[in-house]
């Protein structure tokens, strides 16, 4: 079994998006179903309206059957991005809430409710294991990155690097 701190699934969205802060305000610009053939190369801070240059060409390989594999960050230029999960959280506390509610009003005798309080979360484990997609983040200006394969220099989340990059930024 792979151990679930470091299990990240081969998922990705099946939509191409972007939230990058804008160069100017930190605002974060979301941009959604971006075309493989045809990103950005800015965009247009909803917040201040400043325009925050993307150089998705110089970061973005085209592979077959139309996926875009993403080395590098298109914001900011940082050569290493993290792969991380990206679970929507909202959905997995109401499934977990639900289900659980369900059984605590099921009438159930307390033996019986413990096997049932077993049974659901193994069952929610896996449900919300199944769900969880692969996001890229940007160590540096922390962009986040939808639907793009990781390329060769992307790694799996390593805290150590996050907090480097984190005092980075409060010491400038
Ligand atoms: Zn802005
Ligand atoms: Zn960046």
């Amino acid at each position: 079994m792979t151990d679930d701190a470091t299990y990240i699934p081969e998922r990705d969205h099946a939509h191409l998006s972007a939230a990058v802060p804008c160069g100017t305000c930190k605002t974060f610009i979301e941009s959604e179903r971006l075309d493989a053939a045809a990103l950005p190369d800015n965009v247009t801070c909803t917040a201040c309206g400043d325009e925050t240059p993307l150089a998705f060409d110089a970061h973005v390989t085209l592979a077959d059957a139309g996926a875009a594999a993403l080395d590098g960050c298109p914001r900011c230029g940082y050569h290493t991005l993290c792969i991380q999960k990206d679970l929507n959280a909202r959905f997995g506390v109401l499934l977990v809430t639900v289900s659980f509610g369900a059984l605590l009003f099921s009438g159930l005798s307390i033996p019986k409710m413990l096997i049932g309080l077993v049974a659901l979360a193994i069952v929610d484990w896996l449900l919300l294991r199944a769900i969880v997609k692969r996001v890229l983040i940007c160590y540096r200006c922390k962009a986040q990155y939808r639907g793009f394969r990781p390329g060769a220099r992307c790694r799996p989340f390593d805290l150590a690097t996050w907090e480097a990059h984190d005092d980075a930024l409060t010491s400038r």
